[in-house]
């Protein structure tokens, strides 16, 4: 897909993004002042669910094959984690920031603005950006694919997207670490990323 065909499906969905984005912004502003940080349970295991059965109610619209994509990435999410969840850290935010390279280069990306239409186009979720300042950031995630509707495990589980962040605010602004702070696999309704500019 070309950019001008990426910029397009994006406009035709924009009605229904910010609504969305709308609605789950109040749940974002309910939920960050109260820091879950409950540590039952730490380094659970993930459970079949986080497999199975999952409706992001926006990209369902989207796409009514949505679960059975979702399941297909998880799948392998699920197996990393079984394997070794370090090298599941590793592995994935290295993948996330390959991708970024790849959108930049091919010229997809050409500015912070990109940044919600690829995430809503490749299907990894409803990016809002919250807060920009001189040498932070905070971004959010909504209905990410990593982790939208999951049991906490009490870790952050979105590394390929943190690494997508990661990699194109390096390319657009300058060397960075993105740290994802909030994230259903913590318990929270959102992902919440905080981009620090070094
Ligand atoms: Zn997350």
């Amino acid at each position: 897909m070309d950019r001008a065909s990426i910029r397009r499906l994006y406009e035709e969905y924009l009605p229904l993004i910010e609504e969305s984005i709308r609605s789950w912004r109040m749940i974002y502003y309910k939920e960050k002042g109260s820091r879950r940080s409950s540590k039952e349970g730490a380094g659970s295991r993930l459970g079949k669910e986080y497999i199975y059965g999952t409706v992001r109610p926006f990209f369902e619209r989207l796409s009514p094959d949505d679960s059975r994509y979702i399941r297909t990435h998880r799948m392998i999410v699920f197996g990393m984690m079984e394997h070794s969840p370090s090298l599941k850290a590793v592995v994935l935010k290295a993948s996330g920031r390959k991708l970024a390279k790849l959108l930049l280069r091919e010229g997809i990306v050409k500015s912070l603005d990109d940044l919600p239409m690829v995430f809503m186009v490749q299907r990894i979720g409803l990016l809002d950006i919250i807060d920009e300042s001189l040498n932070t950031m905070k971004v959010n995630i909504y209905e990410c694919m990593s982790c939208f509707g999951m049991k906490p495990v009490f870790t952050p589980m979105c590394d390929f997207e943190a690494g997508i962040i990661e990699g194109i605010l390096e390319g657009l602004y300058g060397r960075n670490a993105t740290v994802e702070k909030n994230c259903w696999g913590l318990g929270n309704h959102f992902c919440g990323f905080e981009v620090y500019f070094k």
